[in-house]
């Protein structure tokens, strides 16, 4: 799952959010080193146009776009790095004000600037291991991400995982159950993950604005509705979908039998999902993560 349940009930918090992470120097951290000082590639006509044919595209779901925006990864960016944590945990790091861990789902814009934090600050090599999390969920995680290779093939992106911590654009950290900011428990759903990610007005950065980018946060959950370690199927299904909504795909396709509809479909990309990540990355990006 994924929401930016924020963005969409209050649009004046993104765009605060834009403006206050834009920082004229290079002066704090930089999450993306490889971005620094390169020039991105000169914007292309034609974002605009492109996206009417959407509707008449078959397999494309709408639900991918962001209000309607394309956002995705740019070629300067790639290869994405992928840190795929072997189970660390970071629902220690409490909410002082809600008395609940920052990861509750009703947080989850927050997300990148936790894990910001604790890159900062080194805590990043500390965490404790999930409860639940069993080393096959490590290797079915991989095995779901890279399910987007095929799109690899094709040009549309790159990734590549990393051991270093501190350097990646993409984390994978566990839960044992996700919580709410009440700190309750979501046992019930079969909400298997959800992804958190910052975007930023890509025409900004065209024109040399320099955002503080965000580290993109991936949080799975190692136990299933009955409080089970998840079966190495559904991680698969689960890290899978979960990383589609890294990559950019943004809503969910109300398609069953897609992996990126809430149901997680058959549990690999389908024909639509596919259609959907071609569409997005053969257009100009609004927003890039
Ligand atoms: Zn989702």
């Amino acid at each position: 799952m994924h929401l930016r349940s924020a963005f969409f009930l209050l649009p004046a918090i993104i765009a605060a959010l834009l403006v206050a992470t834009w920082i004229p120097q290079a002066s704090q951290a930089q999450f993306r080193n490889s971005y620094g000082g390169r020039q991105l590639p000169p914007a292309r006509p034609g974002g605009g146009g492109a996206r009417q044919a959407a509707a008449g595209q078959a397999g494309v779901y709408p639900q991918a776009l962001f209000n309607g925006k394309v956002v995705r990864w740019v070629a300067d960016q790639m290869p994405l790095k992928v840190f795929v944590s072997r189970g660390s945990s970071i629902d220690g790091f409490m909410d002082e004000e809600l008395g609940v861990p920052r990861t509750n789902v009703d947080g989850k814009q927050r997300w990148p600037h936790l894990v910001a934090e604790i890159i900062e600050n080194g805590q990043i090599n500390n965490l404790p291991v999930s409860e639940g999390f069993v080393e096959p969920h490590y290797e079915a995680a991989l095995q779901g991400i890279n399910y987007w290779k095929a799109f690899e093939r094709e040009g549309l992106f790159q990734f590549v995982l990393t051991n270093d911590p501190s350097e990646a654009d993409i984390y994978v950290f566990w839960t044992h159950h996700f919580v709410n900011k009440l700190g309750l428990g979501l046992f019930a759903n079969d909400i298997r993950g959800y992804t958190s990610k910052e975007i930023f007005d890509y025409r900004l950065v065209m024109q040399g604005k320099q955002p503080l980018f965000q580290p993109v946060v991936i949080l799975l959950r190692t136990t299933n509705q009955q409080g089970n370690p998840m079966s190495n199927e559904k991680m698969r299904a689960s890290a899978g979908h979960e990383f589609g909504h890294a990559l950019g795909i943004d809503q969910h396709s109300t398609n069953p039998y897609d992996l990126m509809s809430v149901y997680y479909g058959r549990g690999v990309i389908s024909n639509n999902d596919a259609a959907t990540i071609r569409y997005i990355y053969k257009h100009q990006p609004d927003y890039i993560p």
